[in-house]
């Protein structure tokens, strides 16, 4: 059986590619050799040139579209010295994944021969046929297309490739009446906005040095590696990404010593190598360990700029699973693949700086540098307390339904971990407030210094979605699949919200008098943390208690996708997006609808894979071991003995539970009176759903009972220990 070779060639797997040779070239000399660097182009640009771009890149300058012939010409000579024949404009629709369309360099020419080219149009401009791409109606196929549009900020790499190599653009995908029909365009628009409201605060502090305040992110993402072997004889794991059946290992995570444990040679191997490509790349890989489920790894590079570390991430994503591949190996990226087991995230640790202020969110040691400090966070607590649905409804998906609020994962309810220290800080200014007295013991913005904040203070809350880890928060709810855009989307244009909020509010007070700014911040941080505190919560985020508690403060719990994508287009957000100049109402809806089609669809594949799964390999192998026992049970009573018939007993009723359950789905998947896409929606998640989860409680029944050289899939034991 398919299960049977799998687990041979599984067990007999040995490396074939040769060991990463850490020792020809040093990593200095590879890092970021594939990227068409700053260096790069000081090297190869006329200085005028050079000098026009960095203004475009490090200060959101106006791009000077005569110097792109010029740039195209640079880019393509170096390409082709590195052995590029193709370049592709690289885009990220809606869906989340990564796009490209490749084109020759070699243009025919009259007299019968080729002349290799790239101009400055070409670089800046494509027109992908993406017209499969869902666009959620804001570009009917058969209207105008859309195009692509070189990102200055984002730099172009190469791409090797056994069978050819390419130079890629990163771009941003828009209609021919410039509205977003990708990922990166508002990840772009929200950094400006949030730059443009981070200079006003910055003003008020004496900071008017105009250095670009910039968003950053560090992206930790968690995966799961097994046998490739395995992957193919599972078409739930192909198709669906995840197993739609299984039983539990009778030894799962429970030992922890998954976590603690060494990571397995070929793990290893396949980690160096795509270490060293993504090296090449220029992304800044730091961290890897064991997670904590058997089988499961995380990879977290250093933080960069936004909208770069979300083309990273999207490189990082598409680098480890062909890296897989190489090693005989297929790196699951699914939220849950494994049911039991814990699922997997992505935590986008955020925060925002400038170069010449750094990091806004690192307390400082002085009382002035904590006032700013403070407010900031202020803008953050107020920003994540107004938009708590808004930050739900990024995360959600089909697949990070089955992770949050799983007990492995944060819940479904948004709320801040702030940690012991600077919760104290809060509290104080909040009863300082609250007196007209300020007592003594309570901290004074201006004056006192704030306690010094031990970087990574005592933070193991694993619980919350929304932590402050020292010098930055991280937002954990993300799901390992999604792209990060969304949610770094949300973030800069909540944060920019109430960034704006403090700077009026400041700006109101003091009316330019400086010496008036420590009372007006005195009053505005009280005034937010009187409003906001509800959203502040470092007790366990799993327990019961958390969630009556969450309801009685108010707080939104919404535990399914279907809940949380209305958040998406409540007014508050669609009045969030316009103003800040991120996303019009009909950009805003489109993503809406986009998000819903793309639940829908997952939903509908895996119903019918467990339809199909169910059919075609559960209930034969169910019927034949069934079979075999009625006849062992019928030859024995004809030779005198009695024969104990629970076994048989119970295995015919799970094949009647199976069928009465396959038949039921199969009613759910057809019985859809929808209206609306939320309504079809609704009805995936409260009557599709459970009627799946109702198979594959017989499957998984099943499993425990029929022979195991019949049981045609790979088991959990097999696919999460064997490597
Ligand atoms: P942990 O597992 O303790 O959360 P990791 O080292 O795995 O820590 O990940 C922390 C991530 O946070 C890294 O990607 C790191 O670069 C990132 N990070 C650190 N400082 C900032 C910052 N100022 N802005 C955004 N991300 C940051
Ligand atoms: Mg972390």
């Amino acid at each position: 059986s398919p299960r049977q070779s799998a687990l041979a060639a599984a067990i007999n797997y040995a490396i074939s590619s040769p060991p990463v040779d850490f020792e020809d070239v040093p990593p200095q000399e590879y890092y970021a050799a594939n990227v068409f660097t700053k260096s790069v182009m000081k090297d190869r640009l006329p200085k005028s040139v050079y000098k026009s771009l960095m203004m475009t890149i490090e200060s959101g300058e106006k791009l000077d579209p005569s110097s792109a012939d010029i740039v195209a010409s640079a880019m393509k000579d170096w390409a082709v010295e590195k052995g590029a024949t193709h370049y592709a404009h690289i885009f990220y629709p809606l869906t989340g994944s990564t796009a490209e369309k490749h084109d020759s360099f070699l243009s025919p020419t009259s007299d019968g021969s080729t002349l290799s080219e790239f101009s400055g149009k070409q670089l800046v401009q494509g027109e992908p046929d993406g017209s499969s791409f869902p666009t959620g109606g804001i570009r009917v196929t058969s209207q105008a297309r859309g195009y692509t549009i070189w990102d200055v900020t984002s730099p172009a790499y190469i791409l090797e490739n056994p069978n050819g190599t390419t130079l890629c653009i990163p771009t941003a995908f828009v209609s021919w009446s410039g509205e977003a029909l990708d990922k990166k365009t508002p990840v772009l628009r929200s950094m400006q906005a949030l730059n443009l409201q981070a200079q006003r605060v910055l003003k008020l502090f004496g900071h008017a040095d105009g250095a670009f305040v910039a968003s950053t992110a560090g992206p930790e993402q968690e995966y799961f590696l097994i046998d490739r072997h395995f992957y193919f004889a599972r078409t739930d794991l192909v198709t669906a990404g995840r197993t739609l059946f299984g039983c539990k290992p009778p030894k799962g995570q429970e030992f922890d010593d998954h976590y603690f444990g060494h990571i397995p040679e070929r793990v290893l191997a396949f980690m160096l190598d795509a270490e060293r490509q993504l090296f090449k790349l220029g992304i800044p890989v730091k961290t890897r360990h064991n997670e904590v489920a058997p089988g499961q790894f995380e990879v977290a590079p250093v933080f960069e700029s936004a909208n770069l570390a979300a083309d990273h991430q999207q490189q990082m994503m598409s680098t480890l699973t062909k890296t897989a591949e190489k090693y005989g190996m297929a790196c699951l990226m699914h939220e849950k693949p494994f049911a039991g087991v814990n699922g997997s995230g992505k935590h986008v640790n955020w925060s925002l700086g400038s170069s010449s202020q750094g990091n806004m969110l690192d307390p400082g040691e002085t009382p002035h540098e904590n006032a700013q400090f403070l407010v900031f966070c202020a803008a953050v607590i107020r920003a994540v307390y107004r938009h708590q649905g808004l930050l739900r409804a990024v995360v959600a998906s089909a697949g990070n339904d089955h992770r949050l609020g799983a007990n492995e994962a944060p819940p479904a309810i948004i709320s801040i971990f702030l940690g012991d220290q600077l919760t104290d800080v809060f509290n104080q200014i909040k009863n300082g407030g609250a007196s007209s007295s300020i007592k003594s013991g309570t901290l004074t913005v201006g004056v006192d210094v704030l306690p010094p904040l031990p970087k990574d203070s005592g933070d193991r809350n694993r619980t919350s979605p929304f932590a402050f880890t020292g010098n930055r928060f991280e937002f954990r709810a993300v799901g390992s699949e999604q792209s990060i855009a969304g949610p770094l989307v949300a973030m800069n244009t909540i944060i920019a919200e109430s960034v704006d909020y403090c700077a009026t509010k400041l700006e109101e007070a003091t009316q330019g008098d400086p010496d008036a700014l420590n009372e007006a911040i005195q009053s505005l941080l009280t005034e937010i943390i009187t409003e906001c505190s509800s959203v502040l919560f470092d007790g366990d985020g799993y327990s019961q208690e958390w969630h009556e508690e969450a309801a009685r403060r108010g707080l939104k719990n919404l535990p399914t996708a279907a809940d949380a994508f209305p958040e998406l287009v409540k007014p508050v957000v669609e009045d969030l997006f316009e103003k800040y100049g991120v996303l019009s109402k009909r950009e805003l809806h489109s993503r809406f609808e986009t998000y819903q089609e793309q639940y829908c669809l997952k939903v509908d594949v895996e119903a019918n894979l467990v339809i199909s799964m169910a059919k075609r390999q559960i209930f034969p192998a169910a019927i034949r071991y069934q079979s075999e026992l009625a006849s062992t049970c019928a030859n024995l009573k004809l030779v005198g003995y009695e024969f104990d018939t629970d076994t048989l007993d119970s295995l015919t009723s799970l094949v009647k539970a199976l069928q009465d359950s396959v038949a039921a789905l199969e009613y759910a998947v057809a019985d859809e009176q929808a209206s609306t896409m939320a309504d079809e929606v609704r009805h995936r998640c409260d009557v599709v759903l459970p009627s799946m989860l109702a198979v594959r409680q017989c499957v998984d029944a099943l499993e425990g009972v029929v022979a195991d050289d019949l049981w045609p899939l790979p088991t959990y034991q097999e696919m999460l220990f064997i490597k």
